[in-house]
């Protein structure tokens, strides 16, 4: 993890350098502000946990902090220490609750938790009664996930402390559970049985919507907006072309150019075989790097795709742990030399489209990316 020292060339790469992963924080700025107009009137968040899905959350949140943004989501008391660091004055809730003795962790880092039922509530309240901490909390209601979260009763329950003051809640939470499809009938009954709970949390902010959330309408907006996964380039709206635009891009160093005759199989197994003599180029990615190898090109069945001098060219057999082989016949001959790079990532290939080939979805394909690319980003400044 290297950072180079002018992502726009590739020329400044160390030579033994396998690629190069640039993120560019401009665009993800650029998300993030068309998120909270999307949301108007509601608050706009942004959730950073898995390094920023793979992004850097030092850098996303530096960058985000310095848009406007001021709610920050993370996993792990972790990562509200790396988004605290950078961002001083920001809110920080932190997803996966309170855990057994963390409360120091918690006052340490000004962040606050996630609460899921109600021990984790009795925990922190003891926490707060003997450390005299008065740190705020949010609290998550399950309506439907069935995952984390207060039971709706157990939510409901809590409506005299609410009324009572001092209860130290500062906002009131829910998950989608399929958000990124339109017409799906469990988004009305969430908002709905979500619009009910956030009624008895009088004066306390709501929050709903993840990022295909926000494009279900305003109902879902409530106070605040929780998007993560479109703030990186991720389609929010899968079944229509994608609102955002694309942050990431990944080049990676061809260790070969070699022609074999027809009959001839590539890789592990052999599970391709060629047509005809054809030229191969052997890229320093695999596996290891995050590539994943159900992308590998099997005979006459569609594989994933590489751009190579300008054009689109199929992965040719298994995916090695660090390596993969692309089909590069129809290039003129010299294209692709021994050194050069191909794009996986960029140039038209999204991370919807590989996770697509990953047999995953592109949050995964972005939590993937491998820690062997010299990583750089543009902008953010
Ligand atoms: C991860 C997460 C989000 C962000 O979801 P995206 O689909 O990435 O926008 C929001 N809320 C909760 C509770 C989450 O766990």
């Amino acid at each position: 993890m290297t950072p180079a020292s002018d992502p726009k060339s590739i020329d400044t790469l160390p030579a033994g350098a396998t690629g190069l992963l640039t993120i560019d924080l401009d665009t993800i700025v650029a998300n993030w502000r068309k998120l909270s107009s999307q949301a108007i009137p509601a608050d706009c968040a942004a959730v950073v946990k898995a390094d920023a899905y793979g992004c850097g959350i030092t850098q996303v949140s530096r960058a985000l902090a310095k848009a406007g943004c001021r709610t920050f989501f993370v996993a792990t008391l972790d990562e509200a220490r790396a988004v605290r660091e950078v961002t001083p004055t920001s809110t920080i809730y932190v997803l996966n609750g309170f855990f057994p003795g963390s409360g120091d962790q918690y006052a340490k880092f000004d962040c606050r938790p996630v609460l899921g039922d109600a021990v984790e509530l009795a925990e922190w309240d003891a926490f707060r009664t003997t450390s005299g901490w008065e740190g705020l909390a949010a609290v998550h209601v399950d309506t439907g996930m069935n995952r984390l979260g207060f039971r709706i009763a157990d939510a409901q329950a809590l409506e005299a402390r609410i009324k009572g003051g001092k209860h130290g809640f500062a906002l009131v939470m829910s998950h989608l559970v399929n958000a990124e499809m339109l017409g799906d009938s469990v988004n009305g009954r969430q908002v709905a049985a979500f619009r009910e709970i956030a009624s008895l949390f009088s004066g306390v902010p709501a929050s709903l919507a993840n990022s295909s959330g926000i494009f279900l309408g305003s109902q879902f907006h409530f106070d605040l907006v929780r998007p993560g996964a479109a703030l990186y380039g991720v389609n929010p709206t899968p079944e229509a072309d994608t609102p955002m635009q694309p942050v990431v891009d990944l080049k990676a160093r061809v260790a070969q150019v070699r022609t074999i005759e027809k009959g001839e199989t590539v890789g592990y197994g052999g599970t391709w075989t060629a047509r005809q003599q054809t030229r191969l180029a052997v890229i320093s990615a695999g596996y290891a790097d995050g590539y994943f190898r159900a992308a590998g090109g099997i005979d006459n069945l569609r594989s994933a795709e590489v751009i190579a001098a300008g054009q689109r060219c199929p992965v040719a057999g298994r995916i090695s742990m660090d390596l993969l082989a692309i089909d590069i016949t129809a290039l003129p001959p010299g294209a692709i030399r021994r050194g050069g790079m191909v794009t996986l990532i960029g140039d038209g290939i999204t991370v919807d489209e590989l996770g697509r080939h990953f047999d995953t979805i592109g949050y995964e394909v972005l939590t993937s990316l491998g820690r062997r690319y010299v990583r750089a980003y543009k902008g953010g400044a």
